[in-house]
This record gives structure tokens, sequence and C-alpha cells, in this order.
């Protein structure tokens, strides 16, 4: 008789940020500050008293409506076989349908799917990473969480030198002041503070749009960055093509894509360099898998946005270049047991079975919004 799910629990989690941060969408009145990142958590038991762990996140609103739909779905896995991880995915999706097939409606499958990959591995005794292929021991990562507009260019350089010291590979800084010629002015600083050797990238958040962005990467051209982060809106599939076609700078995007059909149109036009689609945000593992062929075909960098502690594993089945952000934000609260090993430049590939991922219950039970079981 095959394994079946007989027990799940969800939790809401409410993460606070040691500091607010602004990116451009806050310096052009679009967003505020973000103060909080929301985590829905499911742990799926089956049978044979096995157990799996995903998560997804939301920053600003929309966790609540993630964890509320979340909810709809896992009585819906009760009694399935936890193998069947495509079939069961197109469940989640067909029951909720009514509402689209990316954004939340995926989002809040992200944490089924992932504690179902995790699951999966961890009856095979093997990594995620074995499970699906391992290409990379370690994988190349940088670091984001210094270099937000609301800093001047003396603490974001304190702030590089301080992660690259701790055994951060990059830097990545935000870019889309008012006037682009002081993001030239911070970034020549940066670089100038750095050496010559330091990977610098930098994310302009959308700000610009396709006239200024070329002339502000025919700037930066001049730095070496590693690359040039949402110069234009994030559905402007064809002024990213031609960013990418005119300037020197590979041309990153895809962080703010909610489904894997929504990134299609980048990748069939081949409008980007780097490829940044997220896993949790498109529908966690068994999506991203998708990504990562599809990156293949083409040779594209692979860098996802944001979690670096479930998109280390996965890059790390890649054949091609790699970054991994790191962003210590969860390991600053500890909500893990489990810490990314940083060393000159690299994260460590965990070996662990499944993702590699325990909650701290302790500090679980400080961050709780809400929590609902199914059996
Ligand atoms: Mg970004």
């Amino acid at each position: 008789m095959p394994d079946f799910i007989k027990n799940i629990e969800i939790k809401l989690l409410k993460v606070p940020l040691e500091k607010p941060v602004s990116d451009a969408k806050v310096i052009t009145g679009k967003q505020t500050p973000l103060k909080e990142v929301m985590i829905t958590c499911a742990i799926i038991r089956t049978n044979d008293g096995r157990e799996g762990f995903g998560y997804v996140y939301c920053k600003r609103n929309g966790g609540p409506a993630q964890y509320s739909l979340a909810k709809e779905y896992a009585p819906l896995l009760i009694d399935e076989d936890p193998d069947d991880i495509s079939r069961l995915w197109d469940k989640l999706l067909w029951s909720s349908i009514s509402i689209g097939a990316g954004g939340v409606a995926v989002q809040a499958i992200t944490p089924f799917d992932i504690a179902l990959w995790d699951l999966k591995a961890k009856k095979a005794e093997l990594s995620i990473t074995k499970l699906l292929g391992q290409f990379k021991e370690e994988v190349p990562c940088y670091n984001t969480s210094g270099g937000f507009l609301q800093d001047s260019i003396d603490e974001v350089i304190d702030n590089a030198q301080k992660v690259l010291s701790e055994g951060a590979g990059g830097i990545k800084i935000k870019v889309g002041q008012k006037d682009y010629k002081e993001d030239v002015r911070r970034v020549e600083a940066l670089r100038k503070a750095l050496g010559d050797d330091v990977p610098i990238m930098v994310d302009a958040n959308q700000q610009w749009d396709v006239s200024t962005a070329l002339k502000a990467g025919r700037y930066l051209d001049e730095y070496d960055l590693v690359w040039l982060e949402e110069p234009v809106g994030a559905y402007d599939v064809e002024g990213h093509y031609r960013l990418s076609r005119a300037l020197e700078t590979p041309i990153a995007t895809g962080e703010m894509l909610v489904s894997f059909n929504e990134g299609l149109p980048y990748l069939d036009r081949r409008a980007f360099d780097v490829c940044q689609f997220d896993a949790p945000r498109i529908g966690g593992i068994t999506q991203y898998k998708k990504v990562i062929d599809r990156c293949e075909e083409q040779q594209l960098v692979l860098a996802p946005h944001y979690s670096m502690e479930l998109h280390l594993p996965l890059v790390a089945c890649y054949n091609g270049e790699v970054w991994v952000e790191h962003f210590e934000w969860f390991e600053k609260m500890g909500i893990f047991n489990e810490r990314v090993e940083m060393n000159n430049g690299l994260m460590k590939v965990p070996n662990r079975p499944g993702i590699g991922l325990t909650l701290n219950n302790d500090v679980v039970r400080k961050l709780m919004v809400d929590s609902a079981e199914f059996k």
C-alpha cells in the first residue's frame, strides 16, 4: 500500500525586520518601507510517521491571503499519496482556478509543494539537491541587505566591507535615485572602495524607462558590474530585450513574476541574461525545476531572488553560472535551526536529508499569528 498523507499543520508567522528598508519603489511613493515579512509554513505528516516541511513568504500585504487559501488547500491533500507531487500541485490549482493561475493561487500551493519534495527526498535518504541531480557543492553568493537607498554611500561601503569579510562573494546595491547620476556616483564610490575584483550588482527595482535605463546603463557599463537588475517595469519584456542587446552589463529580472507561465515571454524571447524567478513566488520546487531546464537551454545565469535557504540547494542542480542572494533576515531571527555556511564568497550546499531545514519552535511560538491542523 502506498503511503498517504495523514495530517497537515500550517502556521502563519510574522517576522519583523531589524530596521525598515527602502528600494526605488519607496522613493517613487509606490510602497512604504518594508518592516516585516509574513511566512506560511506547512508540515505534512504521513501514515508511516514521516514529516515534510515547506514555506512561502510575503513582503507587505498578502501573507494572510496566502495562509487563508492554504487552509482551503490542506484538506484536499489528506489521504493522498505524497509522492504524486505534480498531480497534487494540479489538483490544488484547479480547486481555485476561479481566482487565476498565478499569484496567491500558486503561492498558497508553495508550502505544500516544498513539504512534499522534502518528504520525497527524505524517503530516498537524499538531500533535495541529490534527489534532483547535483552539479555543484558550493555556490557563489552576494549580499544585498546593506545596499538600500536609505543608507548613505559611506554606510553602504562600511556594510559591504563587513559582509565581504564575513564571507559574502559580491555586493548588490539599489539604484534608482531621483537623478540617475547620483546612482552612478554611488556605484563609482563603491567600486573604488572595494577594488576591481569584487563582484558588484545593481538593482533599479523598475525605476526607469528604457531611455533612462539606456543612459544610466551606458555610464554603469564602465564599472564591470555582474548585472543590472530590473532596469524597467517587470512586465516590459521588449524593454528588457532592448537593454540586454544594447548594454554590455548583463540584464537581470524576474523576481516579480508570480507563475512559471508569466515568465515564459522572457524565456521564449531570451529577453534577459540573468534569470531571477523566485521559487516560492511561482509555486515551489515543481515549477522551479522547469525554470532550471529552460535556463539551461539558453545558458542563462541563474540567480533567484531572496529565500537563500531554499534556493541554495536548488541552484546547485544547475549546469551553468549561478548566484544566491545572501539575505540574513531569517537567520537573524533564528527561524530555522540550521544556518547557511558561507566562506570565501561561497555558500556550501547542505547535504542534510530533504530541503535540510527545521523550524526553531521557540522562535516560531513568538512569531506565530495563527495556526491550523487538518486530519
Ligand atoms: Mg531585486
